[in-house]
């Protein structure tokens, strides 16, 4: 007996999206022999949160993300590897290609004086110590029922180090300040702490970089994969009907998925590989019939966090050269507690959004440029401003708390995740109090479950 076409490789897929989700769930079908695969893409180009661009040169900025996070079972690495696309150095980050000195991060203080490099190293060997304990489900059980924040606070209160010397509590702050950017969340006392167990860290190391082309490079090998016309951008998707009657109609094909300028694609199953902050927005009004609770409920209640990049650019470098990024310790910064309780209703905030600000990295390739890295409601805010505002703002605290002689930027970029309508933000988190991998499962499972609609079997699923 002959499968209906649904369930075989003449089924038509249309999937939504061509960031590395989409193009490689369209690449892996291609290659299975699936001669119907559509890939639609809301934006003028392929790659989603993939961003490699060349503002400065021909050298890459990557706007989005940056590096391949472990080794092995890792599918990016694996075909990065394959293709030949990783740096030549092999390595981790900036760093690996300035061999002849170790650089090292600067801590500045406001009042300009700089933290004791000693002091920094305890405080952040303490700090990766914690967070490495709630990744593993060493968490005692005190810590259960607290968010990462009050974790780490009262974890580090108990530590001899947090009286070790005039700046630990400040660098504290900082380590916190600095690891939303890995939560993407606006502040780590709405993370939660018990489900950092939950994801798996994948061996090998951690910031594996790219060769010349860029995280891009990874995008092309996957584009080249797909047949021509499979792919079509700027074709933003607003309605998908499913569940339809395919049956009246005499054909299979049970969903229908509408475009903004019109037009309309039949199809056996649908891939959506929007992120979760685009479904945070719009799901509910897309999705006929609409989507079941439990997806509904998961949407809603994972976080999606905003995590910008603020470049500038100089005419030369005023940075020594053993200087890997210069940090900023803040006397009273937003990760400490009594600020983060004093900010957390009302907008006054936005007074103090560019304390949000961790510090300024050197940049691979680019030995005049500084990248600055910004989270959450504040890095929602920069993206209102303009780019001459930003600069003035990034300039000012450059000059204040080293008080070197810090030139005006030639160019300032920054990145705009939050407010890309189909992108809505970064990164996914899972906020204090959630079961992560029920909710992560139920955005998963595929459509439509037995609770729906039972007579037709349409497999949507939903990514982040
Ligand atoms: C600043 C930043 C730094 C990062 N750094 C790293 C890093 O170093 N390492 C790492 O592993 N990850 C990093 N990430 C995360 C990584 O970029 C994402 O996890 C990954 O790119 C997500 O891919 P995706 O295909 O799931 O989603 P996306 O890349 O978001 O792709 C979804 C695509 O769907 C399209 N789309 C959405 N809705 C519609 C619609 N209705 N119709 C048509 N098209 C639609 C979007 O335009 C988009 O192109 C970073 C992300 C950011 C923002």
């Amino acid at each position: 007996m002959s499968s209906p076409p649904a369930m075989s490789s003449s089924a038509k897929v249309v999937v939504i999206g061509a960031g590395i989700a989409g193009l490689a769930s369209a690449a892996t079908l291609t290659q299975a022999g699936f001669e119907h695969v559509q890939v639609l893409e809301a934006m003028c180009r392929p790659g989603g949160r993939i961003n490699s661009t060349r503002p400065f040169g021909p050298d890459v900025i990557e706007m989005g993300a940056n590096w391949i996070h472990g080794q092995e079972g890792n599918p990016v690495f694996s075909l990065a590897k394959r293709h030949g696309l990783l740096s030549r150095n092999d390595c981790s980050s900036v760093k690996c290609q300035l061999d002849s000195f170790t650089p090292c991060d600067y801590f500045f203080r406001e009042d300009g004086a700089l933290v004791s490099q000693a002091g920094v190293e305890q405080v952040c060997d303490l700090f990766s110590k914690l967070m490495s304990r709630a990744f593993n489900d060493e968490l005692e059980g005190k810590f259960h029922c607290k968010n990462l924040g009050q974790y780490l606070d009262e974890a580090f209160a108990d530590s001899p180090v947090a009286s070790s010397f005039e700046d630990a509590v400040k660098v504290f702050e900082w380590c916190k300040r600095n690891a939303c950017t890995d939560e993407a969340s606006s502040s780590l006392y709405e993370v939660s702490a018990l489900q950092l167990k939950e994801y798996t860290s994948l061996e090998g190391g951690y910031y594996n970089s790219l060769g010349p082309g860029g995280y891009q490079a990874v995008v092309d090998v996957l584009l080249k994969i797909l047949p021509p016309g499979a792919l079509l951008c700027d074709r933003p998707v607003t309605h998908i009907q499913w569940g339809l009657d395919s049956q009246a109609k005499g054909s299979f094909c049970p969903v229908k998925v509408l475009c903004e300028d019109g037009q309309e694609f039949e199809a056996d199953h649908v891939i959506v590989t929007s992120s979760l902050g685009f479904l945070k927005e719009r799901a509910s009004a897309m999705f006929e019939p609409a989507l079941p609770e439990d997806k509904i409920g998961a949407i809603e209640r994972l976080g999606f966090g905003t995590v910008d990049k603020i470049f500038l650019r100089f005419s030369e470098r005023f940075w020594p050269e053993d200087c890997a990024g210069i940090q900023l310790v803040w006397e009273e910064g937003l990760e400490d507690r009594s600020v983060y309780c004093m900010l957390s209703e009302g907008r006054a905030w936005l007074e103090s959004w560019y304390k949000k600000i961790c510090g300024f990295d050197i940049v691979a390739h680019h030995p005049t440029v500084l990248c600055a890295w910004i989270t959450g409601r504040e890095a929602q805010y920069m993206e209102t401003l303009q780019e001459e505002e930003v600069g003035r703002v990034c300039v000012r605290l450059l000059r204040s708390f080293t008080g070197w002689s810090v030139p005006e930027p030639t160019q300032i970029l920054f990145s705009t995740w939050w407010s890309n309508p189909y992108v809505k933000g970064s990164y996914t988190f899972i906020p204090y109090g959630m079961n992560g991998v029920r909710e992560h499962q139920a955005l998963a499972a595929p459509l439509p479950n037995s609770t729906v609609c039972t007579e037709k079997k349409v497999p949507l699923s939903t990514a982040q």
